[in-house]
């Protein structure tokens, strides 16, 4: 099991990824010499572990820096700090984001990652069979073109895809037949983590439906673990077995799924479940408005940077950061009262 110093995984099975106090921080520069100004703190250290074949969810308002933490797990952007470690196999682990090009490109083979828009994330150039083929042929997995094309074709049967449709192109296919072509690519490589941003966001709800029981049958047949990234509370109380929820940068609120959305600790979170749509119409929703916009990271308030828009802030909160701390067994929140504010979540009843 991969050593970790993070608590929430004392007791977890075979930790896959351990991310270590990550942040991105991007420069704002001004001027004619671009001179730095300051940062916008997108990621701002963050800790967290998920353990293989495990669903994490990652939810927040857009600007709370959920889709730059995933894109700097993966290394697609650089992050600024902090550790990824990643597990290659019994008691071998490499932090991610320090590798140089050539060992990163050794280990991409093993991560993935699934984009929102299943329209601009597909070459529009590029046939079925050339989207699904370039990440094997970029990891050298096969080398001769039949091969090559069997083992496409599998992949679309897969994801259920008509392998007559090969030759198309992305153009002729629905938006839930793309994102069914983005996650036969994403397999390609036989990765053993996919980090999926917002992957069924821009999808009708029926399809969004048939898209995440499809990755929940892949999870299974191939031991997937998944990085779930959505704004969408109630797709990620759906797929996720645990959940983090971020605010500017930081992570507020971690849990496994059901005792989160049940017992948040954080007012945010409560804030958040409060605008889930009830199944049952009998059920009064009672939605709690949150005053202002997410707070800005280049300029983050005092304190706790959720003070100016919690309805249970009182005098410490403006000025001493809350510490991140375990509030219940396996549950953690940066509140200074979560442990004594009785915070309404969903209805178990639903
Ligand atoms: Fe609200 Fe204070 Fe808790 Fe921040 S620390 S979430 S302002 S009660």
């Amino acid at each position: 099991m991969l050593e970790t110093s993070d608590p929430s995984a004392r007791q977890l099975g075979d930790v896959l990824l351990e991310v270590r106090d990550l942040k991105k921080h991007f420069p704002i520069e001004k001027g004619f010499f671009r001179s730095v100004k300051g940062h916008v703190k997108a990621v701002d250290g963050v800790s967290f572990t998920i353990r293989e074949g495990e669903t994490f969810g990652l939810v927040g308002e857009s600007g709370s820096g959920k889709t730059t933490l995933g894109r700097c797990v993966v290394r697609a952007i650089e992050p600024t700090d902090g550790q990824v470690f990643f597990r290659l196999s019994e008691g071998e682990a490499v932090d991610v984001a320090a590798l140089d090009k050539q060992a990163l490109r050794d280990i991409r083979k093993h991560f993935h990652m699934i984009f929102q828009d299943p329209y601009s994330s597909l070459d529009p150039r590029m046939s079925v069979l050339e989207i699904i083929a370039e990440p094997i042929r970029n990891n050298k997995l096969l080398a001769d073109s039949r091969d090559i094309q069997n083992r496409v074709r599998e992949l679309m049967e897969v994801v259920g895809l008509d392998i007559q449709h090969l030759n198309r192109y992305p153009h002729a296919f629905s938006g839930g037949q793309r994102q069914r072509i983005g996650i036969a690519r994403s397999l390609a490589p036989n990765p053993r983590l996919i980090v999926c941003d917002e992957a069924v966001s821009a999808l009708d709800v029926s399809i969004q439906a048939q898209i995440l029981n499809l990755l929940e049958d892949l999870q299974e047949e191939f031991n997937l673990t998944f990085l779930f990234i959505a704004h969408d509370l109630s797709v990620v109380e759906h797929i996720s077995d645990r959940v983090g929820v971020m605010y500017v940068g930081k992570l507020v609120e971690m849990a496994d799924t059901e005792s989160l959305f049940t017992q948040p600790k954080h007012p945010y979170t409560e804030a958040l479940l409060s605008a889930v749509p009830n199944t049952d119409p009998e059920i009064k929703m009672d939605r709690i408005i949150l005053p202002g916009e997410v707070a800005n990271p280049a300029n983050p308030p005092s304190g706790c940077y959720f003070h100016p828009r919690c309805r249970y802030a009182q005098d410490i909160c403006m000025t001493d950061e809350p510490q991140w701390s375990e509030v219940a067994p396996q549950h953690f929140a940066a509140c200074h009262f979560a442990e004594e504010l009785e915070l309404r979540g969903v209805d178990e009843s639903r």
